[in-house]
């Protein structure tokens, strides 16, 4: 890259006055101030600022030490329900996240070719008008539909969608196609919500599939799995990896890729063979139990046996322990579970098998609504959309919902042209050459578009082929909308001044919103403003909520868990929906594809350091850590003349790579793993470039035509060396 702006050529050439100037009176608060006013500070500017991580989607509340008007050490806060008290690793390093010398300061317009890296240094007011002219004339030509937006899950994703609802374009994606559509369509099919709430108060026994929760480290949840461990509950693990959370599981089930649907189609055949449900949850709360007890006939234990490698008086008794620690016992229902186009009855089952065994109410919860409890920000309705959606929700997936979206149908979409041909994309916080199956294609999307615009921190391998690079606060600069746990609703709030030209979410939408004349959808005058208007009907002042880090929230009353969204009003384990969309309206065992002879499962997952694709350039993270390697079980390298360490050359349908091997029994002889994230190909990224290499290189595209879902592990793969 060249000319990326370092803070200390910022400072010198004074873009900081400049910028802020230009733009009138909607500049970053002044921290150290303010919170001294607050006496959260000492007279010196010295302390703790409560705040929220967001090195992950979980939004731990965290305190921030703050001295000299640098962030000095983050530590949890003990009052948030979150973290209660604890960050793990990432949250932790995060402060290397504001502090890494690679921040984009400064907006960038390129000069060069896209994936050069060629781009040179901007004020906001140049940016935003270029940005501005691109939107305007791809609107005006093509219709607002040939604009695409995506985002990752965030505070500021609703004002995200209020700028592309408001611009008109039907075209949204997100990550979650690529990670738990098929967990959430199926809670819906089955709850008629998206994600039960769950709780592990005196939880006896636990079933994990495919859950790293050691790894895919939700801090409060994390720490519950464990505490209960510790106190006696059990733990099955199904993985075909020995991970972390494998070792502390009472029993580890080595189970075969795209087979546990056979294995929790089997544990409901004993239940209900047995009678060990709960009679009275399904008889009163249930629909379709007949209906269950006729499909799952033939599931039975010495079915899934051969499916699954799992022998069958383990499934028995795994079966009947389950049921005999009712209520106290869940199965968990993943996120990703296992990843093949027959994930989606996975989760189905495993939703039907808690609702058999009566824990809800126990150990799962009805949800509360996002943002339930606070005001909201006066806007006029949106533009009446009536180009179809390029991912083909609803129209081919009815039962995927709009906010969630498909991902790689999307991209796809790009690439054919069809239904009409996309020109533009803008693409917040997110990095789809890093995350999209099939690496290349993105790249060839990437070709087919007039207009490319990112808003990040650093420069990820999306951003560099941008046209357009916005830089965003990090979040201990900025605030974002508030978030809501129970009846509280916590503040991130800046706790030092924004580096270089860095700008929040919220202002940045409403800039922009602004110049493309959708003000009215933007009515707040800046951060602490929109932010006030959501505590409004609290009574709580913003000053008391920063000083606390959260406002109590009126309560809503006891609620009644015995309610479900579904059609019935019931849980639904007969889905006349998903019978009246031409779909099984009862799991059904769809055997999953095979690797063909010398070919291994390409299996990835998350390890304890890293949050997808947007750590690795972390270098507290960095320095704690090998450069990650592809694993082989022993027997397999054998018979392939590898050893340890060799570079082996890894090709799919669709990509090759070079990567170190580590040779392991920790995963099964016909799999192989890789860490996902690596393998950066911007030079912007200098601690993250040239380590490892990108599994997006090598996953095909299948969509799982119920719930959107990427099959990530039906991808094959084979190994020889380099
Ligand atoms: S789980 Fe870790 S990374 Fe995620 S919000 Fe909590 S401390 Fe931050």
């Amino acid at each position: 890259m060249q000319n990326t702006i370092s803070r200390r050529d910022f400072l010198k050439a004074g873009g900081a006055a400049v910028g802020a100037a230009a733009l009138g009176s909607f500049v970053p608060p002044q921290v150290a101030r303010a919170a001294r006013d607050l006496d959260i500070l000492d007279p010196n500017g010295d302390g703790y600022i409560p705040t929220m991580c967001e090195m992950c989607v979980w939004r731990c509340g965290l305190l921030a030490k703050v001295k000299d008007g640098r962030v000095v050490k983050l530590e949890g806060n003990p009052d948030n329900p979150h973290s209660t008290g604890r960050l793990c690793a990432r949250g932790q390093s995060g402060l290397m996240n504001t502090y890494d010398p690679d921040r984009v300061l400064t907006p960038l317009i390129r000069v060069g070719q896209r994936g050069e890296g060629k781009f040179r240094r901007a004020s906001w007011p140049e940016a935003l008008d270029l940005v501005t002219q691109n939107m305007s004339k791809i609107k005006q030509q093509y219709g607002a539909e040939a604009m695409l937006f995506s985002s990752t899950h965030n505070l500021s994703q609703v004002q995200f969608e209020n700028f592309l609802n408001g611009f008109g374009s039907p075209n949204y994606g997100t990550q979650r196609s690529l990670c738990f559509n098929a967990m959430i369509v199926s809670n819906l099919m089955t709850y008629g919500m998206q994600e039960p709430n769950r709780t592990y108060d005196g939880i006896k026994y636990i079933l994990l599939t495919g859950r790293n929760l050691t790894e895919a480290i939700s801090t409060s949840e994390t720490r519950a799995l464990i505490d209960s461990i510790s106190a006696g509950a059990k733990l099955v693990y199904l993985d075909p990896r020995f991970t972390k959370t494998a070792s502390k599981a009472d029993e580890w089930l080595c189970i075969k890729p795209g087979t546990d649907l056979a294995f929790h189609l089997a544990l409901i055949n004993v239940i209900v063979n047995a009678n060990l449900y709960d009679t009275y949850f399904v008889d009163t709360y249930t629909t379709g139990f007949d209906k269950l007890a006729a499909a799952v006939a033939s599931y039975t234990p010495e079915w899934a046996a051969p499916l699954t490698g799992i022998d069958a008086r383990t499934i028995e008794r795994i079966a009947r322990e389950f049921a005999g620690a009712a209520p106290y016992a869940l199965a968990h229902n993943g996120w990703r579970t296992s990843n093949f186009l027959n994930s989606f009855d996975t989760e189905r089952a495993i939703a039907i098998l808690n609702a058999l065994v009566g824990n809800w109410g126990v150990m799962m919860h009805p949800a509360g609504a996002e943002g339930a409890g606070l005001g909201t920000i006066p806007q006029p309705a949106y533009p009446r959309i009536t180009a179809l959606r390029l991912d083909g929700v609803p129209w081919k997936f009815p039962f995927v919902p709009l906010s969630l979206g498909i991902f790689q149908q999307m991209r796809d979409a790009i690439l054919d042209g069809t239904p009409y041909q996309a020109k533009g994309w803008f693409i917040s916080r997110q990095n789809p050459v890093q995350s999209l199956p099939d690496r290349q294609k993105t790249l060839q999307a990437f070709g087919k578009l007039d207009f490319i615009v990112t808003v990040d921190l650093i420069m990820n391998d999306t951003s560099w082929y941008a046209d357009v690079v916005l830089p965003e606060a990090s979040y201990l600069e900025r605030y974002d909308p508030l978030n809501v746990i129970g009846e509280q609703a916590w503040v991130r709030q800046p706790v030092i001044e924004p580096q270089g030209m860095g700008q929040s979410a919220l202002w940045i939408y409403k800039e922009l919103g602004t110049r493309l004349g959708l003000g009215d959808y933007f009515q707040y005058k800046d951060e602490e403003d929109y932010l006030r208007q959501q505590l409004a009907p609290s009574g709580v002042s913003l000053e008391q909520a920063r000083l606390k880090g959260y406002a109590e929230l009126p309560g809503s009353g006891p609620a009644n868990e015995m309610t479900w969204g579904t059609a019935s009003g019931k849980v639904e384990i007969y889905s006349s929906t998903l019978a009246q969309g031409g779909f099984d309206p009862i799991p059904q065992w769809k055997a999953p594809a095979e690797p063909g002879p010398g070919e291994f499962y390409l299996l990835t997952g998350k390890v304890g350091q890293h949050t997808q694709m947007g750590t690795q350039n972390n270098k507290l993270l960095h320095k704690y850590e090998d450069e990650p390697r592809l694993w082989m079980h022993p027997d397999a390298a054998g018979k392939l003349g590898l050893k340890d360490r060799d570079l082996v050359q890894v090709t799919s349908p669709v990509g090759t790579l070079k990567v170190a091997l580590q040779v392991t029994p920790a995963i099964r002889p016909d799999c192989v793993y890789m860490t996902p994230g690596f393998g950066h190909q911007s030079k912007g990224l200098r601690t993250a470039y040239g380590v490892g290499a990108s599994d997006s290189q090598l996953h095909v595209t299948y969509v799982d035509p119920v719930s959107g879902s990427q099959a990530l592990s039906q991808t094959f793969v084979t190994v020889g060396k380099a």
